[in-house]
């Protein structure tokens, strides 16, 4: 299936026709591929890594099941393939390691990589760079690997790779980064590696390389069209017994939703379709995978579930889908899959799920057939804003998407937000904040818009010079471990004199990117711990509960508010507060003066916990509101 071919113009770019399979075979000390070394680098670089997070398991730790497709494609036609997980080997050794001072995050993972080289001899490595994060890892990689063997051929290519080889400004300073790769792979690249490989290796196979720059000193080839794989490729299992999957969940986390879990569970992920029916202007899906949803079949699905529960030992799985409930037909085909192949397994969709499929008929079905969690993209409550960000979905749609969920207290219901757009003014944000309380979801992920390359809200703000700063690859998550949002919290930079972001008189300015900081943690403490103070059913005290006593054990130890709010929870539950707890809020209070004025300013108090009294407001009164 090929599509709208790239557009991008590079300086030394000679007509493709003349690279020759001669030529490509002199990139492979025996002209031919017959062994690859699937490389995913580190999630972040060293100076990013913490330790002591690595050693609480909060880093995630994904199967890396891009390279696990490609990998089964190619020992179909024969080829060896070994995959190195260079994030899981520095995660592992971390947490083995007796001491930060024993550790180095470096020698860790370029041990590894070293070992795999040697004991392989890989005609080529191929490393994968999903996030943007990830750049300055995947470039260490790439120099490790040149330093190791200088004429090894090294592919490169993942979502950031093409997302930056959509315009000169972007690509360049990567091609810069990354000169010693010798072989980028734009888009989905299993079928546009596989075609490369057997071109290569068969003088009968015609020339189909597509979605491939080949930069060569002084010459460059720009293979422009785009292959989709198409249903052989998406129905591929990939190898998880290469990819680690019964480990990786040992190390790190996986997915937002493993508080529920038991201990000791393994999780691993799995992929039911390809791209969105989507336009976010902000999101850079679409262009990534092409405009709609290609199918997997609900066969195929159910028997990689079935191999991951009897194979490898997993219990439970994040769906990695754009658009999991895209095609209610389909859909529901494949939750009645699950349900009579009795996998006895649970899943979440952490990536999100599209409003307006959530009817009745499809969360039934994914309550039953295992579904524990799942995130609602919402981002605004506005409907200009909506508009502008091309969102599927409206307000009205959002709420009938919340009043199904209600029905369904066993799913763990999450939204994301995001505030920060262009022109959006502090009284869009407020209704934002509006109809997240009313739709009453359990807890928001809010995040400040973090323009990507290759998206149209991107091209926007660089023309509108919104955008000056091309240091792309210093992009950094908004949320999780590796997020701006916890390092500003630990930095205490919001200023509290600056928490009342929705006064009459600003209802139409535009936030300044330090006053969305403020707004930020306004939004947090009052549509996720505040509502704290609302929750009655007995399922969501025990969901809350397990999700804020995570918060507290893993993501934000140091952090006060929800380890009052874990106060709040088990008063909830069991009717007294463990002195445990307050002595801890009184600790971190003690330790950080900056917290105190926060906790005043939202009237919260270590003697809450002491005596057991909280400030609950009167609107949110466990007696007077509604369950949530
Ligand atoms: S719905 Fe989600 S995945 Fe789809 S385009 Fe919008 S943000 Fe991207």
């Amino acid at each position: 299936m090929a599509t709208n071919p790239i557009t991008l113009e590079l300086p030394d770019c000679r007509p493709e026709t003349e690279f020759t399979r001669a030529e490509a075979r002199r990139l492979f000390p025996s002209e031919r591929i017959r062994r690859v070394l699937l490389v995913a680098p580190p999630d972040a670089p060293a100076e990013a890594f913490n330790y002591a997070t690595a050693k609480r398991g909060r880093y995630w730790n994904f199967p890396p099941y891009g390279l696990g497709v490609m990998a089964t494609l190619l020992r179909d036609v024969g080829i060896t393939v070994r995959i190195v997980n260079l994030n899981h080997e520095a995660l592992k050794a971390c947490q083995a390691s007796a001491s930060p001072d024993v550790f180095h995050f470096d020698d860790a993972w370029k041990c590894q990589l070293r070992q795999a080289v040697d004991e392989m001899e890989p005609d080529i490595v191929g490393v994968t760079c999903m996030f943007t994060m990830t750049h300055p890892s995947a470039v260490r990689v790439c120099q490790e690997l040149a330093r190791l063997r200088p004429d090894l051929t090294i592919a490169f290519g993942g979502v950031h790779v093409t997302n930056c080889f959509m315009s000169r400004e972007t690509c360049l300073p990567v091609l810069e980064d990354l000169a010693g790769v010798k072989l980028f792979f734009l888009f989905e690249a299993d079928l546009a590696f596989m075609n490369f490989v057997n071109w290569v290796n068969d003088d009968t196979t015609a020339p189909e390389l597509s979605q491939l720059l080949v930069n060569l000193p002084g010459r460059r080839y720009l293979f422009r069209t785009i292959s989709r794989p198409g249903e052989k490729e998406l129905n591929v299992i990939p190898a998880h017994d290469l990819m680690g999957t019964a480990h990786v969940s040992r190390h790190g986390v996986i997915g937002s939703f493993f508080c529920f879990l038991s201990q000791g569970t393994r999780s691993g992920t799995v992929n039911a379709n390809r791209g969105c029916r989507g336009l976010c202007t902000y999101c850079s899906v679409r262009n990534f995978n092409g405009p709609g949803v290609r199918h997997r079949s609900a066969e195929s699905v159910v028997d990689e579930l079935e191999l991951l529960r009897d194979r490898h030992g997993v219990r439970h799985v994040m769906w990695l889908d754009d658009d999991l409930l895209h095609d209610t037909r389909r859909c529901l085909e494949l939750f009645a899959a699950m349900i009579e192949r009795k996998l006895g397994m649970t899943w979440d969709c952490s990536n999100g799920v599209v409003a307006s499929s959530c009817t009745e008929e499809i969360v039934s079905q994914a309550a039953a057939s295992g579904c524990v969690g799942l995130n609602i993209g919402i981002e605004s409550g506005n409907p200009i804003v909506l508009k502008k960000i091309r969102k599927p979905g409206g307000i009205k749609t959002f709420m009938m998407a919340a009043k199904v969920l209600r029905r369904h207290p066993e799913i763990n219901t999450r939204g994301f937000l995001m505030i920060g757009f262009p022109d959006e003014t502090y009284g869009m944000i407020q209704d934002t904040f509006r109809l997240a309380q009313d739709m009453g979801l359990d807890w928001y992920n809010i995040t400040i818009l973090q323009p990507l390359p290759n998206t149209p809200i991107f091209a926007d703000m660089m023309q509108s010079g919104l955008i000056d700063d091309l240091d792309v690859w210093n992009i950094r998550y908004n949320s999780g471990p590796y997020g701006k949002r916890r390092t500003q919290m630990q930095d205490r930079r919001v200023d509290t004199r600056d928490l009342s972001p929705f006064a009459p008189e600003r209802s139409g300015d535009v936030p300044s990117r330090q006053e969305l900081d403020s707004v930020w943690f306004h939004l947090n403490f009052h549509l996720n711990f505040e509502r704290l103070f609302a929750v009655t059913h007995p399922e969501k005290l025990r969901q809350q509960y397990l999700y804020v006593k995570n918060i507290c054990d893993l993501v934000a130890p140091d952090d006060p508010f929800p380890n009052y709010f874990l106060g709040w929870l088990q008063y909830r539950r069991t009717g007294r507060v463990d002195a445990a707890v307050a002595d801890k809020v009184e600790q971190l209070l003690c330790d950080v003066p900056a917290w105190q004025p926060k906790f005043d300013r939202f009237s919260l108090s270590v003697q809450d916990l002491r005596r057991a009294t909280f400030p609950v407001p009167v609107a949110l009164s466990p007696t007077r509101s509604a369950s949530t």
